[in-house]
């Protein structure tokens, strides 16, 4: 632990998408590996006051911490690169901003002053970023900015950090993701939109000293020398950063390049030797070999934008690598699932996973999905929305509850097993306001999930307002349904599965959050395990009936 933190600031160039938040999860593990310890911060220049409140459309996937924080996807990237965890500190908006400022303004705190962008508002966006130094714990802080450079809504942030480099000379660094686009017609990658961009952070008062520049083809070092030159910054510190098959990958390239240590340099770390990076060249030598493929359905209605499920889409690819398997998503949207062609939709998987979500739209089909993974036997797992669609399916069709359902969709229902607990049905407000966060889940020896897991008291991140409503425990018991998973303090079911079946679980927390790729998630790498089971047995079966 150095005794004082070092502040790296990631600003975008020239378009947005360019991987801010990979690169800097990149940076952030080539520095943890060299035995720093090190935290990733987002700001994000909108008025939301936090991402729980729009639609995956908007943003993508909303990301929960330990504390129950709901944030940006990005945050995701950060946990699953570096295997620690991130807070509600690390992720702040403008929205989050200005509602501390505001609430200091009414309270008085500013003693009758007017209260300004400049000062109170980048005050207040130094002391956040300052907060996470201030903790003691990092020797390196790594804050990206989110948005594009010229964006009239991250202004108030570039001010921000323009002030801190003036105050911390030494200990802040300015890295800038810019593109280097090429052009087919004449066969060149080209150099002005850089300028550019460059050109537009010195009129804020900042020069970038590293430059990462997003390219299809590799730089030469003519054109390395060139953007030097323009950009005014040390050659070495001209890092390019190639289209990798893999964002996994992009760490090892970053350190091909040797942008940890032009950072180290710069910022006077003592650095250690390169490091190995041995687990991460292991996943990915699992990742990229494979020995075996399946196809698992991931039932959802925003499958069109596939970062409205990132977090589960990443953790198949750890689960997959843990089992040497290439994990094939069929993604498919529920709403196709909600008539008879159901079934011929979700023939050939070798695993169905029904996704989070809210609303009524698509829900039959993703209840539909249910049934047939219930009743031909194959590998399922629900989550969240997904675990409630289990239960009413169940109900429905186990239990004959004719017309079953969960109160967030039909609240006048005849028989309500999913519905909102008396503390949820208190709350007014939209934001920040569902069960969110880690909470502790005892398992039941014996289950499914005991065998999974390993062990008899867990702690999973939730996001959501509705329960299953425990006036039908028995109704379940009775036919076999076992509540694997229960939360010790308050009784809430957390998880079912049903033993006859060859796997089936349903969780009503969101296990996606947890999975890394040091630490692949244990339900994860068993469902895929079972998948791969239910696979050969597919293909042993094919085979029998062509010999006999
Ligand atoms: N809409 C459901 C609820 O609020 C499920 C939420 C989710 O899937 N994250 O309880």
């Amino acid at each position: 632990m150095s005794s004082t933190t070092k502040y790296i600031f990631v600003t975008g160039g020239v378009t947005s998408s360019l991987g801010k938040g990979i690169v800097s999860a990149s940076l952030a593990k080539l520095l943890q590996s060299r035995g720093f310890s090190v935290t990733i911060q987002k700001l994000d220049p909108y008025i939301n006051v936090d991402p729980g409140t729009l639609n995956p459309y908007e943003h993508g996937e909303c990301y929960v911490t330990e504390d129950g924080a709901e944030t940006d996807l990005d945050l995701g990237h950060y946990e699953r690169f570096l295997d620690v965890q991130t807070s509600q500190d690390n992720n702040v908006t403008t929205g989050r901003i200005y509602q501390s400022v505001i609430n200091k303004e009414r309270k008085g705190d500013y003693l009758g002053k007017t209260v300004q962008v400049i000062p109170h508002i980048t005050n207040e966006i130094k002391d956040h970023i300052k907060q996470l130094g201030e903790k003691n714990i990092y020797d390196v802080v790594i804050t990206e900015i989110g948005g594009t450079v010229g964006d009239i809504e991250s202004l108030p942030f570039i001010e921000a950090i323009r002030q801190l480099h003036w105050e911390l000379p030494k200990d802040v660094l300015f890295i800038h993701l810019t593109l280097i686009p090429y052009l087919a017609t004449s066969g060149e990658l080209k150099t002005k939109p850089t300028q550019h961009s460059v050109k537009t952070l010195l009129e804020y008062g900042i020069q970038p000293d590293i430059l990462v520049c997003r390219t299809e083809h590799h730089l030469t070092e003519d054109l390395r020398k060139k953007i030097a030159l323009f950009c005014n910054v040390e050659q070495k510190a001209v890092i390019e950063s190639i289209d990798a098959s893999t964002i996994y990958e992009v760490p090892l390239l970053m350190q091909e390049e040797g942008l940890d240590e032009v950072v180290c340099e710069q910022l006077n770390l003592k650095k250690s030797e390169k490091p190995a990076l041995k687990k991460w060249k292991e996943f990915l030598f699992n990742h990229s070999h494979p020995e075996k493929e399946i196809k698992i359905g991931l039932i959802g209605k925003y499958v069109e934008l596939k970062d409205s499920y990132i977090s589960i889409a990443e953790s198949l690819i750890h689960a997959g690598a843990k089992n040497k398997c290439k994990v094939n998503i069929e993604w498919i949207h529920s709403s196709k699932l909600e008539d008879e062609k159901c079934n011929e939709v979700l023939k050939g998987l070798n695993g169905i996973l029904v996704a989070p979500g809210f609303g009524s739209r698509g829900i039959e089909g993703k209840i539909n999905a249910v049934n047939y993974a219930r009743e031909s036997n194959i590998p399922f797992l629900g989550i969240c929305l997904g675990m409630q669609c289990a239960v009413i399916e169940i109900a429905r069709n186990v239990i004959q509850l004719n017309g079953a359902h969960t109160t967030e969709i039909d609240e006048n229902n005849p028989f309500p097993v999913i519905s909102k607990i008396e503390e949820q049905k208190q709350i007014e407000n939209m934001g920040g306001t569902m069960r969110l966060g880690a909470y502790e889940c005892e398992i039941k020896s014996d289950s499914l999930l005991s065998s999974i897991y390993q062990k008899d008291l867990i702690k999973e991140r939730h996001r959501h307002r509705f329960e299953f409503n425990n006036d039908f425990i028995n109704q379940f018991n009775e036919k076999g349904i076992v509540f694997s998973g229960i939360n010790p303090k308050n009784n809430l079911v957390e998880t079912i599965e049903i033993p006859s079946h060859r796997w089936f679980v349903g969780v009503q927390f969101h296990p996606e959050y947890k999975s890394t790729v040091i630490n692949p998630h244990p339900l994860f790498v068993n469902f895929v395990n079972a998948a791969i089971d239910f696979s050969k047995e597919k293909i042993e079966l094919i085979s029998e009936t062509q010999h006999s």
